[in-house]
């Protein structure tokens, strides 16, 4: 599933595109569900003409800025959008004023369009960790308002938003907290670092194009095509049996919030 640093990847591709200032001319829409609360024809008629402003990106929701309102986009498990016709699990089409055809595809066929006037709908999503208001005191008052498992905590999309399973076990070991800690026992240390780690394996997550676990088509790659590079920066995820970067004791594979989630239980006490 693509995390923050995949959405961030794919956003910078999309602005890199020349989409900016571009007209959607018409929509087709290959699969109904893909269209969250409009019917595909309302969608097809109320993005029609509209004009692409700016693409951002908050959590792991893609937002384009139209003249008139918001298409926010979150891909799930296997959402894409491409230049090129998908060979299959084509969803939606935006056909554009240049000529050029924008494809949505996505295999697993949970990711969702939201067309909507305004922003409101982001109220409910977290704090974005690469924002201005991701401070210490903000992670801190979140932490101690709540008693979770830390590794629920940080996968709850409406406290922080942006992180899934592989960014969370890598943040976890990076600032040594066992994953099954409360988040209301942390120290002003543990979320100093945890604070730290957290933006640590985002930025190192955007600076190598994303995490592409396979080589499968249902795995996470760019617009463009081209896979990730941080699958082979992991310290931790999916590297069970294999020894701890930090102390070489062996890395295990427990269960925490149903995820499979990886831990140094010397690192991690
Ligand atoms: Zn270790």
């Amino acid at each position: 599933m693509p995390e923050l640093p995949e959405v961030e990847t794919i956003v910078t591709e999309l602005n890199e595109s020349h989409l900016l200032g571009k007209k959607i001319l018409r929509a087709a829409v290959f699969w109904n569900p893909t269209i969250d609360t409009l019917s595909a024809c309302q969608f097809s008629q109320a993005i029609k003409d509209q004009k692409i402003i700016r693409i951002s990106r908050q959590g792991k929701y893609i937002v384009f800025h139209l003249s008139e309102g918001y298409l926010l986009v979150h891909l799930r498990m296997t959402g894409k959008f491409l230049f090129n016709l998908p060979s299959r699990h084509e969803r939606v089409r935006l056909y554009l004023d240049d000529g050029r055809i924008l494809y949505y595809a996505d295999q697993r066929k949970f990711g969702r369009f939201y067309l909507v006037k305004t922003l409101e709908q982001m109220k409910n999503i977290g704090i974005d960790p690469l924002s201005k208001i991701f401070t210490f005191n903000a992670i801190k008052l979140l932490l101690n308002s709540h008693s979770r498992k830390i590794k629920y905590f940080l996968l709850d999309q409406r406290y922080i938003s942006g992180l899934g399973n592989i960014y969370v076990d890598e943040a976890l070991w990076e600032a040594k907290i066992h994953p099954q800690r409360f988040s209301d026992t942390l120290s002003d240390t543990e979320i100093q670092a945890l604070h730290t780690a957290i933006l640590k394996v985002l930025e190192k997550g955007i600076k190598n194009l994303g995490t592409s676990l396979g080589e499968h088509q249902a795995n996470y790659f760019s617009v463009s095509g081209r896979r990730g590079g941080n699958q082979y920066k992991l310290n931790v995820f999916r590297r069970e049996g294999e020894p701890c970067p930090r102390c070489g004791r062996t890395i295990m594979k427990l269960r925490v919030a149903q995820r499979g989630t990886h831990v140094c239980l010397i690192c991690q006490q």
